[in-house]
């Protein structure tokens, strides 16, 4: 069969589809006398041998998933900033401490230090001033620190909660209740991420507690190694505590004593002279 013969069987072979389609009740099929234009192209078309070309066996491109929105980093270490968390933490209402409160005590002293202080929550002083261990017991606080060869400068000092929970009746303070801890821990968790301190000093049993997930007391947890977060924390008697008992100010700076030999043992710089 040559070309001219394909192509009458190609232009019969339509007639006879057109005719089945008729008869099948179709309307709207065309009749024309000759070719359908289908066919009429295939007959003016001139008749060339397409190359066999091997398509070549191509991967499809993998498509890699968007990576998230980075959060705002300040250090260009990947670490989120002291900064971004304070603004998230805006003017908060996660708990019932926000109605009362004055001021927000957020957290003072270097972000990059080594050595971080938490407290169980900000005093009266506190709350008027915005600033965590201000009071007497905050000065006690500097003390400690500065026996220990470090300025309050050089280490973060925060709490666990960081709105005043008043005390009731004529009490000036109270315990933060679990559900405000609850609350509040997040930021607590997110300011330690930032920092990236090699060591946690917890000040009295209320935060030792809540940061320990434990119901035994200071006077069993202080003195001895534990962890949160992964980071070594090392339990020990509030300043306010050491204010009414001074007799157990000697416990307390045993204490701080292990915290300063396991920050000379990590090679953590103490610049100032420490007291003997
Ligand atoms: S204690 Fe913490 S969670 Fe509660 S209102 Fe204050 S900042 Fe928010």
């Amino acid at each position: 069969m040559d070309e001219m013969d394909e192509v009458r069987a190609l232009v019969r072979g339509v007639r006879e589809h057109l005719a089945w389609l008729e008869r099948g009740g179709v309307t709207g099929v065309p009749r024309r006398k000759g070719l359908v234009p289908a066919a009429r192209a295939v007959v003016s078309a001139p008749v060339v041998s397409a190359p066999v070309v091997s398509a070549p066996v191509v991967s499809a491109p993998v498509v890699e998933a968007a990576a998230p929105p980075r959060i705002v980093r300040a250090d260009g270490h990947g670490r989120e900033g002291l900064r971004v968390i304070r603004e998230d933490l805006g003017e908060c209402f996660r708990c019932n401490l926000a109605p009362t409160r004055k001021n927000i005590v957020f957290g003072v002293g270097s972000p990059d230090a080594s050595l971080v202080f938490i407290g169980e929550g900000p005093g009266m002083d506190e709350d008027r001033t915005g600033e965590p261990f201000v009071g007497k017991a905050g000065q006690l606080l500097d003390k400690m620190i500065v026996a220990m060869g470090l300025l309050r400068e050089e280490v973060y000092i925060c709490n666990i909660v960081k709105c005043h929970p008043p005390g009731p009746g004529t009490s000036p303070n109270r315990a933060p209740e679990p559900d405000e801890i609850e609350a509040c821990e997040p930021f607590l968790q997110r300011q330690l991420a930032a920092i990236r301190p090699r060591l946690l000093v917890a000040l009295g049993g209320v935060a030792a507690k809540a940061l320990l997930h434990t119901t035994a007391g200071i006077m069993a947890l202080r003195g001895q190694w534990k962890s949160y977060q992964g980071v070594p924390l090392m339990p020990t008697f509030h300043p306010a505590y050491l204010l009414r008992s001074p007799d157990k100010k000697r416990d307390a700076w045993s204490d701080l004593q292990m915290v300063m030999a396991e920050m000379d043992r990590l090679g953590l710089p103490r610049r100032s002279t420490p007291a003997r």
